[in-house]
């Protein structure tokens, strides 16, 4: 191959990657190798001006513009970042610096944010836009969605100037990240990958309401804009942070490239203390005016170099794969590797997702693998060492039967995962599905246990979770570790899960794609479970947010004579399975079809008891004004910017008292 044939295999692949990453959200390489390859070409580049082009992926930022939210042309273009990854790299970095400036030269280290960048727009203290990053030229309009994020001030305080940009990262924290998996898996989702793809997913949600049930972070650090009176870029931090932006603690002024190494070091290991993911540490010449001097090459200012922290990979060998069922039936394949530490942590396992991403890295049973820790909380393996397979391996043979129940597995159309279908008798779905059924957000059964369940699947005593009702003390007692005192407990418990409210058990019947939020939505549209038994498919997606793939999930799920059997002895028994009568009372069909905004402080109710009260009858609520708002309940200190809106639309604004008076 000669080399302009490389510069252009170098330019597809990584085009390939980039929209892989940015457009798809779904990387193939790591983003170490990316920038190996990205590096790579910029060399080649650099030494054949001859084969300059004016789209190769060296001089862009980024993907393309895709979702149909308004496109906003940046005032200021978003750049990328160099990268480097050594001490000499640093060095060069700043002999080119001191020859282009005068004087010493001090750098601000901060930390690398992995998340999704944005650039905030205010306007006499207020938020006027927020734009995504995008090609770096022009981003989306997600103003409505980052406005959801707590920690984007609305509007300012202090003395801010009259007009600037502020840049930054969306986060989304380790910590929520993994409690919005908890609860996709209880609903029977697929769990999201890692936290930055997520973060980046929530800017780009059609509803709002959606984005802001997500625990996102706003991290800042960068001002942009004219005449904003700062000399330097630690000044700035301090400053924004005076007027209200998150602007994180860590940064740090440095005067030698030694300093900055220490930084790193430093961060390197701490980092892990952190509440949400860091890749790096970015590096800025602190004295704007030197900045400005420095200026831009087409990708990424002469003034900052990111520094990567390696990610941090362990080589070790797989053992075995096997695979789990979940309570869904979902099947999924687990390596068992060597023992090997990996971040403070000694790793003996990683997910392999399914059948696809066995095959797309050709993993096999003895590889010797490299294993990453990233954002995911679970590690995953990147890649096999070739040279070291044992010649005589064939590729890994996709089990076709479930590993359990040995029934054979089917695969949907459009879907990546298998599935084993045997409902009823696979014991790792009987198991998931009773103790799916006593967890807290669902029947919230005490002194019930998930390895009590097992036990007592293992011991024939139940295989469902209505069988709990028929189970009696002398059948329990003699389990193991079961003694008088938790028995009594045990029954007990199961007594007073009657009482749980009919969303709640319409959520622990474990129908895949119905989360808490789902059986809520169902449970107050249809009052009962006879009704939701009795609505068509066509009914349920009519319903609020029920979409076809939650339709008919609910109708597979009814259709099943087993399940209404279920469904019948829990009935029986006393479960909830309408709303109680005295909820009823409270609940109205008035205010149907209406779509409220509530705002300001109100006397009588608080403004969370507004809204369900405005929910119990039938109402709508939405949390900004548009053409479709029918009422803007205003209490006192409403904001001024809504109330231009609702003028400027013609909506009606009522005070708190006519509001009580329509219900
Ligand atoms: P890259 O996407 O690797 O080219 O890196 C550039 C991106 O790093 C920027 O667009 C920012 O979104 C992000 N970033 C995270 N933390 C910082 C920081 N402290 N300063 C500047 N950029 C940052
Ligand atoms: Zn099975």
């Amino acid at each position: 191959m000669n080399i302009e044939q490389q510069i252009n295999q170098l330019r597809e692949e990584l085009r390939q990657h980039n929209y892989n990453y940015y457009v798809l959200d779904a990387a193939t390489i790591s983003d170490y190798e990316f920038d190996m390859k990205l590096k790579e070409l910029q060399a080649l580049e650099e030494s054949h001006p001859e084969f300059y082009d004016a789209n190769s992926p060296t001089l862009r930022v980024g993907g393309e513009v895709t979702k149909n939210f308004d496109t906003v042309v940046h005032e200021y273009r978003m750049y990328s970042l160099d990268n480097s990854y050594s001490k000499e790299d640093l060095l060069d970095w700043e002999t080119r610096i001191k020859k282009m400036v005068d004087g010493d030269v001090s750098y601000t280290c901060e930390l690398k944010y992995d998340g999704a960048s944005i650039s905030l727009t205010y306007e006499n203290g207020e938020l006027l836009r927020a734009v995504t990053r995008g090609d770096g030229i022009q981003g989306d309009d997600v103003t409505t969605n980052v406005k959801t994020i707590k920690s984007v001030p609305l509007k300012l305080k202090g003395d801010y100037p009259p007009k600037f940009d502020i840049r930054g990262e969306i986060v989304l924290p380790y910590e929520g990240f993994a409690k919005m998996n908890q609860e996709r898996i209880a609903a029977g989702e697929e769990p999201y990958a890692n936290p930055r793809n997520t973060a980046s997913g929530s800017l780009k949600l059609q509803d709002s309401s959606e984005t802001a049930k997500r625990p996102l972070d706003c991290l800042l650090y960068n001002l942009v804009g004219d005449r904003l009176g700062i000399s330097t870029q630690y000044e700035s931090l301090e400053k924004a942070r005076k007027w209200g932006f998150k602007v994180p603690q860590e940064s740090h002024l440095a005067k030698s490239v030694d300093e900055v190494l220490e930084f790193v070091n430093l961060w390197d290991h701490k980092r892990r203390e952190l509440p949400y993911e860091t890749d790096g540490v970015v590096i800025k010449v602190n004295d704007l005016q030197q900045q400005e001097e420095l200026g831009f090459t087409a990708k990424a200012p002469r003034w900052a170099m990111a520094y990567k922290f390696k990610a941090e990979q362990a080589v070790t060998r797989l053992n075995e794969i096997t695979y789990q069922v979940g309570r869904t039936g979902a099947i999924t394949p687990v390596a068992n590797l060597e023992p090997v530490q990996l971040a403070g942590t000694t790793v003996k396992r990683a997910s392999l997702h399914n059948a696809d991403q066995i095959e797309k890295l050709d993993i096999r049973e003895e590889d010797i693998v490299f294993v990453e820790k990233g954002g995911e909380i679970i590690p995953k393996i990147v890649g096999v060492d070739f040279t070291k397979r044992d010649k005589d391996s064939g590729p890994t043979q996709y089990i076709t039967s479930c590993p359990e129940c040995d029934t054979e597995l089917i695969r949907k159309e459009g879907e990546a995962q298998h599935y084993c279908p045997n409902f009823q008798g696979c014991p790792p779905q009987i198991i998931g599905r009773i103790q799916h059924y006593i967890s807290r957000k669902a029947l919230d059964i005490e002194g019930l246990g998930g390895e009590t369940v097992a036990l007592l699947v293992k011991e024939r005593l139940i295989s469902n979770y209505a069988d709990l009702y028929d189970l009696k003390k002398e059948q329990v007692i003699p389990l193991e570790r079961m003694a008088e005192k938790s028995a009594d407990n045990l029954i007990e418990g199961i007594e007073k899960s009657k009482d749980i409210p009919f969303e709640r058990v319409l959520f622990g019947l474990g129908i895949r794609y119905v989360g808490e939020t789902v059986a809520k939505k169902l449970a107050r549209h249809y009052k009962s479970i006879s009704a939701i038994i009795a609505a068509t498919e066509e009914d349920l997606v009519n319903v609020d947010e029920i979409g076809i793939k939650i339709a008919q999930s609910v109708r597979e799920f009814f259709d099943s004579e087993p399940n209404r059997l279920l469904v019948d002895r829990l009935i029986q028994f006393g479960v909830q399975l309408e709303i109680s009568a005295d909820k009823l009372a409270n609940q109205t069909d008035t205010l149907n079809g209406q779509i409220f905004v509530v705002s300001g402080v109100f006397a009588k109710v608080s403004r969370t008891e507004l809204k369900k009260l405005i929910e119990d009858n039938g109402g709508k609520v939405s949390s900004s004004i548009s053409s479709k708002t029918t009422y803007v309940v205003a209490g006192e200190n409403m904001g001024p910017s809504k109330l231009e809106k609702a003028n400027k639309l013609g909506i009606t604004i009522i005070s708190e008292d006519d509001f009580l008076n329509l219900i």
